[in-house]
């Protein structure tokens, strides 16, 4: 079957099955969304948040980019689609936490890492260079000068830059404020596909450690 035609039978399914049953959240959600959450994730196909998070329709607002990177605070006459999501996500809905959503091979780290991005190239390696003291940070520690980065010095860098993003969340005023006044909350997540789970950072020990399931009861 042609990819583009597995696809329209999928919304077909979606349709028939989720969208048009009884207890359709869409059925709330015509007119309105209140996600509590805004994550921010890489474009990679493995790593869809609405699945690893087993999320409904209008519970996280979306953003998804090569390397899961937020750039800094730069108001100037540029477009900014992540900053401008932020903003939507900060201002008007008023989500209470924020998820930097980052992974294990990575391929944008990777071609960061290893210096290599196609020739063609005219918005990767400028995007990614946002990230650029995170990397030199990481080939100075690994001693890599020159050398092909391994897995272990790549997954440094996915989650330094999960790091590096959270740091330059606070570079934007109204998100720094609503932090401080505790209304806001900022997490960074990296999701290992090698064995499934999801590792937390930890700002005391500036350690990312093993996601704890919330007991509900
Ligand atoms: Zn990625």
């Amino acid at each position: 079957m042609k990819a583009i035609n597995k696809l329209i039978n999928g919304f077909s399914r979606f349709r028939d099955e989720y969208y048009c049953r009884e207890d359709s959240p869409f059925v709330e959600l015509q007119n309105h969304q209140e996600p509590s959450t805004m994550v921010i994730a890489c474009s990679d196909s493995r790593t869809d948040p609405s699945l690893i998070l087993q999320c409904e329709p209008g519970e996280i607002f979306v953003v998804r980019n090569i390397a899961n990177i937020v750039p800094p605070y730069e108001p100037d006459s540029m477009h900014h689609g992540v900053s401008s999501a932020l903003e939507y996500a900060v201002k008007s809905l008023k989500v209470k936490n924020i998820i930097i959503l980052g992974h294990s091979g990575c391929g944008g780290i990777k071609a960061l890492m290893d210096n290599k991005l196609a020739p063609e190239d005219e918005f990767i390696t400028r995007w990614l260079s946002i990230l650029g003291s995170v990397r030199d940070k990481v080939i100075a520690r690994f001693a890599l000068d020159g050398k092909k980065a391994s897995v272990e010095a790549c997954a440094a860098c996915e989650m330094e830059g999960i790091v590096h993003s959270m740091d330059n969340l606070m570079t934007f005023t109204w998100v720094a404020e609503q932090v401080e006044k505790g209304d806001l909350e900022i997490f960074g997540w990296y999701f290992d596909l090698k064995d499934g789970r999801i590792l937390d950072y930890h700002e005391d020990s500036e350690a990312f450690e093993p996601l704890r399931p919330f007991c509900l009861s």
